[in-house]
């Protein structure tokens, strides 16, 4: 199945997500889990949740990405912010059991001036204090940029964070397509390229999910500014040798790009037509 979808704002609930979610012709999609700023979680509804999942088995979605809030920070320098952070963490992945088999992705965070080192350790040290062996959701960190003292715009340092998470089975990766451009690794002329770099480095089986964003960036601007698919310097037949690439074809891809519903119905119909 080509598991395709957009991000879709969470404020109706699950199963109006997932009704859009039919009618734009995908089958996944992406959720904030709580307003993008990071305050207050609506309590989930059981009953919403029950008939979401009933929704999802009957049409046959596939993996839902969950995103959290981008203004958490676990590796902060300030003690309350990665407190915050990891408490704000901690109940989405509670709240999470309540769709379980899912995906939920975070930015690594911003060291703001600590060194990438410590950065490392205490977006570990967060996720070793969060993950439980019994949960049923897999934890992605997305490749970011690098701008500024963000963590994550390497390889490296993904795979360093994960090999100090202990319950590292319960993780994974999302590449985001124009954070990875923006980083420095040229997905879209060298699509087999980048991806050998990122099984070398990280291994292929950690890769979870891709965010489908074109970029209006060159490559190593480190900016994260996102284009429609096709309107940026990546480019539409990039997107056609990602969605096809044996490594990522049956992983979920989403949409991350300035669109409207209809603006993304469009390009869900365009990448459909890519498929091969
Ligand atoms: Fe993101
Ligand atoms: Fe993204
Ligand atoms: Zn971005």
């Amino acid at each position: 199945m080509f598991c395709i979808g957009c991000h879709l704002s969470s404020s109706a609930g699950f199963l109006a997500m997932g009704e859009t979610a039919l009618k734009l012709g995908a089958t996944t999609f992406q959720f904030f889990t709580r307003n993008p700023r990071g305050s207050r979680a609506k309590a989930i509804d059981p009953d919403d949740a029950a008939a979401f999942l009933a929704l999802k088995e009957a049409h046959g979605l596939g993996t839902l990405v969950a995103h959290a809030p981008y203004t958490i920070n676990p590796c902060s320098k300030d003690e309350r912010t990665r407190e915050f952070a990891l408490e704000t963490m901690a109940d989405d992945l509670r709240r999470m059991e309540y769709l379980p088999g899912n995906c939920y992705n975070f930015h690594p965070g911003s060291h703001t001036g600590q060194g990438t080192e410590r950065g490392i350790a205490l977006i570990a040290d967060t996720l070793n204090a969060i993950l439980t062996e019994d949960q049923h959701t897999t934890v992605l960190l997305e490749t970011m940029t690098g701008k500024g003292t963000e963590i994550g715009g390497r390889f490296e340092e993904l795979r360093e964070i994960l090999d100090r998470v202990t319950l590292s089975h319960r993780m994974g990766v999302c590449l985001d397509t124009c954070h990875v451009s923006d980083a420095g690794y040229d997905i879209a002329a060298d699509t087999d390229g980048v991806l050998a770099e990122f099984d070398k480095v990280i291994g292929l089986t950690r890769l979870k999910a891709v965010h489908l964003n074109d970029s209006l960036n060159g490559v190593g601007e480190r900016k994260d500014r996102h284009a429609r698919i096709g309107e940026g310097t990546l480019g539409r037949e990039a997107f056609g040798r990602i969605i096809n690439h044996p490594a990522l074809r049956d992983l979920p891809f989403v949409l991350e790009t300035p669109n409207e519903l209809p603006g993304y119905a469009a390009e869900i119909a365009l990448l459909k037509e890519m498929r091969r």
